[in-house]
């Protein structure tokens, strides 16, 4: 194509945070869009004689990849703030399964997702790895909407709304896994909802699958202090042994929490190249604990960042997760540069994309991949002055200060306000849920 030739967007700013290389700011560059991709990344002197349909000015502004949350129940945010004051177990037996039980179909996963993506868009995140049930639902709006997501098939050892056996989950999720096979927009992956809701069996079906789609399989593995106890005394075998058992410990492995994986578990995980998402806020609420991420990074391993459901958070806020990640692995270690500003939007951005596989095409911006961006104004009050780029975005930059969104160059949002999604609707939607959700609560036993 001649240089002549309009290109889709140019975006001039004062800022552009590629990620990679780790810890680069480049000023006053400008980032070329053509048909969904970037095909360039150049000094605002260079691009400016670029011909382009439109033009954009961000003269304040950092323009980064936009945020990957590499575990979320999207859906769960219709049970935001359900379920305070408890620990894992009693959090998950006492309310969160009989809300569920009584509250999940495809109208709930489509209202409390869609509110989820719209939450998500609004602080940056583009991307997002669902486990949760009626994922045809999640994957046909995500679609629609235009936003990035990597939707799991999720394998239960019981019944549950959406399947009654593993050969019904299996089959459904197969299926959906043909459906989007090279969509541009929906990946699909396995999720195992830990290691004591899954036999030897299924272990071994999953794994078998895995690989012959080259799909990730995620797995919430020792969020609790109990888990590699409880799981010991079912099963006589320590949960990451068990997992290494079934040939699930390799490069295709997310497993999610790790706040109890020792440095053994820690070594066998890196020498693989399997994938840790780590929850900050989640482990915080539920008093699981603190994930060793400075030794995970230490060896090499990689480190993803998840909002986990909004049950157990309450907010999906990608930049608040990094920030903390920091800061929790400074205060945890007593080493202040234990993971710096660098090192945590890596983890907020390429750390998950690497996890879900989709490094090659989101995660940094790099010509030919995707132009999933996130544009963070930091000419705010609360901001100035701007003396480190990256201290700044991480420590002081809040999700608020997000403006721009784009998802494969589609703008989604802009000024800071939504695009495709319509925010009357839904805040109706999630208004009757919110009745319904207070109405069983309050049904439950002890509430
Ligand atoms: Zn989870």
């Amino acid at each position: 194509m001649p240089s002549s030739t309009p290109r889709d967007l140019l975006i001039h700013a004062r800022w552009v945070v590629p990620i990679e290389p780790r810890g680069a700011v480049l000023e006053d560059h400008s980032i070329v869009v053509q048909a969904g991709r970037i095909e360039a990344i150049l000094p605002r002197e260079q691009a400016s004689a670029i011909p382009a349909r439109q033009v954009l000015e961000r003269p304040a502004h950092a323009v980064l990849p936009g945020f990957v949350n590499a575990h979320a129940h999207a859906a769960m945010t219709l049970l935001r703030g359900a379920a305070a004051g408890r620990p894992l177990e009693p959090w998950l037996r006492q309310v969160v399964w009989p809300l569920e039980s009584r509250l999940v179909d495809a109208d709930f996963v489509r209202d409390g997702t869609e509110q989820a993506i719209a939450e998500m868009l609004l602080g940056g995140t583009t991307c997002f790895a669902d486990m949760y049930f009626f994922p045809e639902v999640v994957a046909q709006l995500a679609s629609d909407l235009g936003m990035r997501a990597a939707v799991a098939v999720p394998v239960l050892d019981v019944p549950t709304v959406w399947a009654a056996t593993i050969d019904e989950y299996l089959d459904k999720g197969l299926r959906l896994a043909d459906e989007y096979r090279g969509h541009p927009l929906v990946h699909t992956f396995f999720a195992l909802h830990s290691p004591a809701l899954s036999t030897d069996a299924t272990l071994a079906r999953v794994r078998t699958l895995a690989d012959q789609l080259d799909a990730p399989v995620m797995i919430h593995l020792l969020e609790s202090a109990d888990d590699a106890a409880r799981e010991r005394s079912r099963h006589g075998i320590d949960p990451v042994d068990r997992l290494e058992r079934a040939g699930l410990v390799n490069n295709l492995l997310v497993a999610v929490h790790c706040v109890h994986l020792d440095e053994a578990g820690i070594g066998r995980f890196a020498d693989v190249g399997a994938s840790v998402v780590h929850c900050p806020t989640s482990n915080l609420k539920l008093a699981s604990g603190i994930a060793p991420v400075a030794a995970m990074r230490a060896a090499g391993l990689n480190v993803a960042l998840g909002s986990d459901g909004s049950a157990s958070n309450d907010r999906l806020d990608m930049l608040s997760e990094a920030r903390l990640a920091a800061l929790l692995a400074a205060g945890a270690t007593g080493d202040a540069a234990a993971v710096g500003a660098a090192e945590a939007l890596e983890m907020a951005t390429l750390g998950g994309a690497r996890a879900m596989g989709l490094d090659a095409g989101i995660g940094s911006l790099v010509p030919g991949k995707w132009a999933d961006l996130c544009c963070v104004d930091l000419g705010k009050v609360s901001v100035q002055p701007v003396i480190d780029v990256l201290e700044s975005l991480l420590h002081s930059a809040s999700r608020a200060d997000v403006s721009d969104v784009w998802v494969a160059g589609r703008q989604l949002v802009e000024d800071a306000t939504l695009l495709r999604i319509d925010t009357a609707s839904l805040r109706a939607r999630t208004n009757r849920w919110q009745s319904r959700v207070l109405a069983a609560r309050n049904s439950l036993p002890g509430n």
